[in-house]
């Protein structure tokens, strides 16, 4: 029996390392030193980490190594795992990217991380995001901003910027995030990675820090198709701890993995190209290319409409921040937050959330009070969610007509950092291709579909209908397999 290299094995898919741990070649132990010495360099050279706990990570191995030694089946011995900071995990802190949680240690695991802890994985770190989940570009983040390893003057994408970056860099081979309007997806395709967001309620939210409750799901970012079914497989699945989780049976993400796009139709967005701001011409580029690959594949590739597409920006950003404007009222200074001042409680609250939210959060708490106040609520929360109801029924009618529609995740490929943070509404507008999933609930895959002329990622998106995600992961596994992603690794990578 050769011994396994940790270094080699973090450079290839975790199939092959959990095999490796599994089969006693390499221990779990070593696997995490190596995983923990390259956190630290994307954590130098992208500020892609909030905290790292070696001992605590070391002692999780090893629990692992003993977990195989007495014949336990794990699918993900001894993986690296890279935890967002808005998803606890017990006994370290959970930030959310806020000054205002700073000292919160989590007393327990959300449940996502539960079960991969339970499937072998081991917690290498928290990863920096925007705060609570707000963001494009990961700039909102109170710990500073996060760099893209495929060029550090651009941004990984937001707000799970810290979880893709890691990946990226090849510090760990599976990261896990957040997406509420697109926060796995979007900086998965700005740093030529596979992001998912499940079907609403098929991964629990328990132990999620909570942006927008009705659009909130747990996602992973993997190098690969294959993995991101695998880490789906283990994160699936009902929760008495959250009672939007779906009780029904988990679909075999796996068994169809090979499937293809033969006979499947596949609708591509016809908003995709009138999206305001229009798209990217290697983005545009790259959208034919993977409709000819699909047709060459054996789809039958048509355009289809999702009119309301048009409406999904503003009716996300008002009732997103509708549902943070209440979900962050805990945070008081008496019940959760850093508290500041001693005098009234007013002057409590006033000081506490003044000095513990940055500007982007205020300015999504102020949004969505208004939207949610007397004599302004029929007028703007009211008629979004109206909206946000036709634009489902608009899905459900294409779904009548195609398998799953495509579109490019992003209009654009990763933008410089700073080319944004004075325009919050461009910033929103990046969010085109990624809310209208979230708004209706239903599942969306980000795969690597090729690369701009100036070396940037870029990313394509199956959206299909509920617990469709077998689907999904088969027909990103036929545009991975043409775009030879896989096979190029970012300049930025540590070693
Ligand atoms: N970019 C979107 C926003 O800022 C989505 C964020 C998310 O999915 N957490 O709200």
């Amino acid at each position: 029996m050769t011994e396994a290299s940790p270094a080699e094995l973090l450079e290839g898919p975790f199939t092959a390392l959990a095999d490796a741990v599994s089969t006693g070649r390499v221990t779990a132990r070593a696997v995490a030193e190596e995983s923990l010495a390259r956190a630290r360099k994307a954590q130098e050279a992208f500020g892609a980490f909030l905290s790292t706990n070696a001992e605590e990570t070391l002692r999780e191995a090893d629990g692992v190594d003993r977990r195989v030694r007495t014949g336990e089946r794990l699918p993900l011995a001894g993986v690296p795992l890279a935890v967002k900071d808005n998803i606890n995990v017990a006994g370290r802190p959970s930030t959310a990217g806020s000054k205002i949680l700073a000292g919160f240690v989590s007393p327990d695991h959300a449940t996502c991380v539960a079960r991969l802890v339970n499937a072998g994985a081991v917690v290498v770190g928290k990863t920096n995001c925007d705060e609570f989940g707000m963001g494009s570009s990961n700039e909102n983040s109170a710990y500073g901003p996060v760099r893209n390893p495929w060029n550090p003057a651009r941004v990984p994408g937001g707000s799970s910027g810290g979880s893709a970056a890691a990946v990226a860099a090849r510090a760990v081979p599976l990261a896990i995030g957040t997406d509420t309007g697109g926060s796995v997806r979007q900086p998965a395709s700005f740093c030529g990675l596979v992001g998912w967001k499940p079907t609403y309620g098929r991964v629990s939210r328990y132990g999620l820090i909570a942006f927008a409750s009705s659009f909130d799901q747990a996602g992973a970012l993997t190098r690969s198709v294959d993995e991101a079914a695998r880490a789906f497989a283990v994160m699936a699945g009902a929760d008495p701890k959250d009672s939007t989780a779906l009780a029904t049976p988990v679909p075999d993400v796996l068994a169809a993995l090979l499937a293809g796009a033969g006979g499947r139709r596949i609708g591509l967005l016809a908003e995709a190209s009138s999206a305001e701001g229009g798209l990217h011409a290697d983005v545009k580029a790259s959208f034919e290319e993977a409709a000819k690959t699909l047709r060459a594949a054996g789809a039958a590739v048509t355009m289809v409409s999702v009119p309301r597409v048009a409406l999904a920006v503003p009716v996300y950003y008002l009732t997103a921040t509708a549902e943070a404007s209440s979900n962050l009222a805990r945070f008081d200074g008496v019940r959760y937050g850093a508290r500041k001042g001693d005098v009234s409680l007013a002057a409590l609250y006033r000081e506490t959330r003044s000095q513990g939210f940055g500007p982007e959060v205020k300015r999504r708490i102020l949004l969505g009070t208004f939207a949610l106040s007397a004599g302004y609520h029929d007028a703007y929360y009211g008629r979004a969610q109206k909206v946000r109801a036709l634009l489902a029924r608009d899905f459900t009618a294409a779904f009548r007509d195609v398998d799953a529609i495509l579109c490019p995740t992003s209009p654009e490929p990763a933008f410089a950092l700073g080319a944004k943070t004075d325009d919050p509404l461009a910033m929103y507008l990046a969010d085109v291709f990624t809310v209208p999933a979230s708004l209706a609930g239903i599942p969306a895959v980000s795969v690597p579909s090729g690369f701009s002329r100036d070396g940037l990622p870029i990313g394509m998106q199956f959206i299909g209908p509920g617990d469709s995600e077998p689907l999904l992961f088969a027909l990103a596994r036929v545009l991975e397999d043409a775009s030879g992603a896989l096979a190029r690794r970012a300049p930025g990578a540590v070693s």
